[in-house]
């Protein structure tokens, strides 16, 4: 292979693809002419197919047969982005990995910057969203109070507005790939790692064609995850609120008692009580819930599945993919 024969340090591009073939040819023109500007580094770029239902994949294959520094991995089915970055990431062979979404908002020129940062000694480079023109007032207002929630409640700090668009060194790497958990949430795993991280703010584009593959339902989901998976305060914040029902209702006991006691009056009616047990009957449900998620989780974690199962590997030569070796 050509990193082989010349000394130069690798640095593979794993770019998710999920029904991308709106975008796919173009992000393959301009990925092209990026990596042809990159005189002093060897670059491999691996694709990973989530299961498209479009052209995705006949896409990807036909470049791959004019390019030899293609690899594709094909899924069985969708996976989901977090389980298709890290197909990529398990796959590359870089001295440094980055990853990069496939419809274009995230610049290929920034990658210059973090290759910059990364020869001064950065382990982790990621790219900060400054703007984001384009994306709805919804997605904007509830990403921007994710990213702050999800920091108050987390153990380890997680950089805000920031994806999973970034470089990381090969330790970095080789630490992610050790981390079996199947809940995945990269960008904060990424956090928790340590090692020398550094910020570089840009300008996210708008998406270059297509729909954005993240539905509410998928964007809760990741939310969840990423709390979930950081952070245990769910289940303090139900203590909590059970601690706090509990109090009031203790106010209510010695109210009624006092006034059955001290008065001639005593507290009639149904009303009362059936908002208490409604109250009560849902801080305890909530409380189940949160429970629940959190042993979903533990259920999910100890059938200790494959993270994934992929149909294909293409242009992976010899022990580059941890499969064939
Ligand atoms: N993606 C994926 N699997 C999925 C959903 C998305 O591989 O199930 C990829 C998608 O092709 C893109 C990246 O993840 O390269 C980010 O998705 P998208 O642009 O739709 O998310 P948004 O930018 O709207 O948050
Ligand atoms: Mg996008």
């Amino acid at each position: 292979m050509e990193n082989t024969i010349v000394n130069k340090p690798l640095l593979s591009i794993v770019i998710p693809c999920y029904n991308e073939e709106e975008v796919l040819s173009e992000t393959i023109s301009q990925l092209d002419k990026f990596c042809n500007q990159l005189a002093d580094l060897t670059v491999e770029m691996i694709f990973v197919d989530d299961g498209s239902k479009d052209k995705t994949r006949k896409i990807l294959k036909d470049y791959a047969i004019q390019n030899d520094k293609v690899r594709i991995i094909g899924f069985s089915r969708n996976f989901g982005h977090q389980i298709a970055v890290t197909a990529g990431i398990d796959a590359s062979n870089g001295d440094a990995v980055v990853l990069i979404d496939a419809d274009l908002q995230d610049p290929p020129e920034v990658i210059h910057e973090m290759v910059e940062k990364w020869r001064d000694g950065y382990d982790v480079v990621y790219g900060t969203r400054t703007e984001r023109p384009g994306e709805s007032a919804f997605k904007l207002s509830t990403a921007r109070a994710f990213y702050r929630l999800l920091n108050r409640v987390s153990d380890v700090p997680i950089p805000l507005d920031t994806g999973d668009f970034r470089l990381m060194s090969r330790v970095v790497v080789d630490a992610l790939r050790a981390m079996p958990e199947q809940a995945r949430f990269v960008r904060g795993m990424v956090s928790w790692i340590g090692f020398k991280q550094i910020s570089i703010p840009y300008k996210r584009a708008e998406r270059f064609a297509g729909e954005s593959k993240y539905p509410l339902r998928k964007m809760l989901r990741f939310a969840i995850d990423g709390i979930l998976s950081f952070s245990t305060k769910p289940l303090q914040f139900s203590v909590g609120i059970g601690l706090i029902s509990a109090f009031v209702a203790m106010i209510g006991i010695i109210y009624a008692i006092a006034l059955r006691l001290l008065t001639n009056f005593w507290v009639e009616g149904w009303t009362a009580l059936m908002i208490a047990i409604l109250f009560i009957g849902g801080v305890q449900l909530i409380c189940v819930g949160v429970l629940g998620e959190y042993i979903g989780r533990i259920y999910n974690e100890i059938k200790g599945r494959p993270l994934y199962v992929v149909q294909e590997y293409i242009g992976f030569e010899g022990n580059n993919s941890p499969f064939f070796s």
